[in-house]
């Protein structure tokens, strides 16, 4: 406890009404080997208690009504883990009565009616200390939680980020061995078991990188008015989740109507999804799965049921925190880090909604009903039309010149081979200042550019490419496990066209090139 004697946190603060008092009871306290410091007054009181005191001692004459108000405004202001012992002389009885009433809110209040003992004085002011010395540890307790929780979150976020290279690398691969490989049946099936886990793997590592942006606030929405009907048939039919209930025997009934909510269409896919995931994985083969949407009591709501491993009553509430799963359901698992139904909450009540979870029990199925508020009358407003997409977004693409400017070796070879199976030209660098180099003397028609590079940093790479070339537009792509939206922004801004985040999907590649390099407003030469 006197590690530190010198320390503020160490200090008995002194108000009395006349400096004389103060500087005697500070006088006595001292020769009793205890540090004090004599307040000046009320708002030299308040700043010592901020910067650090372990009891303050206060004379009644010195509690005028407003130095009570001043001290309760600084003792509110410390955090959860204090209370401040404060030790007041008072003149006898009948004031004592009055101080504790004035003090009670405060708290934690010691009254010694004079004439007070030296003896009595130390000994209050000494337990008072005890005291303060276990809520400083308390404090500082907390703050090491506050701190290993706010790196925890960072190293996760940093761990989602560095596991994308190496998926983008391997979603590279799976793709050249599918368009190239050979078709003897083991190859073909280990291709598909290598392809069924790397699609594990990135929705894990969506779902880390999410429930780390959740908590370290850095999630935005993108908001639209959505029909949730589409959401659904969306996550059905394009996201794969009906493909997903067939491969399991599991047999669907969709029951959906238009209902009309102010959301971000990608993020509301993401809560369908992986309700729908839950219900294929929780759900034995030849089980039911029904899925419900439209408006109810005035409210748009989704209703996801299924007829699997259900719920016991004391886990339902706590499937929503992160990292819990169910043991008995742990077995059926194909795997899972237990963040796919705290994201659906965080999203869902990013979006002023709420999500529940119903069950009666092991082995009696589960119900999780997602309620959002409802826009208007979903009948009144058209609804965007889907674009199908295209069967196989890569034929009868022209082929372009490409420059591959990224460092990861696997990466960079595999998006190489990658692109030359579609029948592109390709190019690669290694390194930011070998990039702009390559840009510049062969002038490709497009250049893919990781953002992380050893040299010069992607954004960079963009400015001088588009520097030195000015008028004559190379499409840039970057090619990121950096997908905030700020980095995004920071991206466009040093000259980049478009903006990929790893692993990228090799149909969204596709895609984008083809809208780089033909009509639509971003047309490049030919
Ligand atoms: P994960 O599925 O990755 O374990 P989730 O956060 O999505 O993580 O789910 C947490 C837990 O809730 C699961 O481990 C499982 O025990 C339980 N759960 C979720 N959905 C269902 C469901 N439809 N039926 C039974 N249990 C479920």
């Amino acid at each position: 406890m006197d590690a530190n004697l010198e320390a503020p946190e160490n200090r008995v603060l002194v108000l009395a009404p006349t400096g004389r008092d103060a500087l005697l009871a500070c006088d006595l306290l001292s020769q009793s080997g205890l540090e004090s410091f004599a307040c000046a007054d009320e708002a030299e009181l308040c700043q010592a208690i901020e910067e650090g005191a372990a009891v303050a001692v206060l004379a009644e004459e010195a509690l005028h009504p407003w130095t009570v108000h001043a001290l309760l405004g600084a003792l509110s202001r410390q955090g959860p883990w204090s209370d401040l012992p404060l030790i007041v002389f008072t003149l006898g009885e009948r004031s004592s009565e009055a101080v504790l009433e004035t003090l009670g809110p405060l708290g934690n209040a010691t009254i010694l009616e004079r004439p007070v003992r030296v003896s009595t004085l130390v000994s209050a002011v000494k337990a008072g200390m005890r005291a303060r010395h276990r809520q400083y540890e308390v404090r500082d307790l907390l703050r090491r939680q506050a701190d290993a929780d706010r790196r925890k979150d960072e190293f996760l976020a940093m761990l989602g980020h560095e596991l994308r290279n190496p998926l983008a690398a391997i979603r590279n691969a799976i793709w050249i061995l599918e368009e190239a490989g050979s078709e003897d049946y083991q190859d073909v099936r280990q291709r598909e078991v290598i392809e069924r886990q790397t699609h594990h793997l990135v929705r894990m590592v969506d779902d880390l990188l999410d429930v780390s942006r959740v908590t370290l606030g850095k999630i935005g929405l993108h908001v639209q008015t959505v029909d949730l009907q589409s959401v659904t048939e969306r996550c059905l039919n394009e996201l794969g989740m009906k493909r997903l209930a067939e491969s399991h025997e599991l047999a669907l009934t969709v029951e959906t109507g238009p209902v009309l909510v102010q959301g971000d269409p990608v993020r509301l896919e993401q809560v369908v999804c992986n309700l729908l995931h839950n219900a294929v994985k929780y759900t034995p083969r030849g089980g039911e799965i029904d899925v419900r949407v439209g408006p109810e009591d005035g409210e748009a709501v989704v209703r996801v049921r299924d007829n699997g491993l259900g719920i016991s009553g004391d886990m339902l509430n706590r499937i929503f925190e992160p990292f819990t799963q169910v043991e008995s359901s742990r077995k059926r698992s194909e795997g899972g880090l237990g963040l796919g139904l705290p994201l659906v909450r965080s999203l869902v009540e990013l979006h002023g909604g709420t999500v529940e979870a119903k069950s009666k029990g092991h082995g009696c199925g589960s119900e999780f009903i997602v309620h959002l508020p409802r826009l208007g009358n979903a009948v009144d407003l058209p609804l965007p039309a889907i674009q199908p997409e295209p069967a196989n977004p890569v034929e009868d693409d022209s082929p372009l010149r490409i420059l591959v400017v990224e460092d990861n070796r696997d990466g960079r070879e595999s998006l190489r081979d990658l692109l030359e199976i579609w029948g592109h030209e390709v190019e690669v660098a290694e390194n930011g200042p070998d990039g702009v180099e390559h840009a510049l003397a062969s002038q490709p028609d497009v250049a893919l550019i990781d953002i992380g590079l050893p040299g010069l940093d992607g954004n960079e790479v963009a400015q001088r490419i588009r520097a030195a070339l000015d008028g004559d537009r190379m499409a840039l792509v970057a090619m990121t496990g950096y997908g905030q939206p700020e980095d995004r922004r920071r991206a466009l801004q040093a000259g980049f066209d478009a903006y990929l985040v790893k692993p990228v999907d090799p149909e969204e590649l596709a895609r984008t090139l083809r809208e780089l390099t033909t009509g639509g407003g971003l047309a490049v030469r030919n």
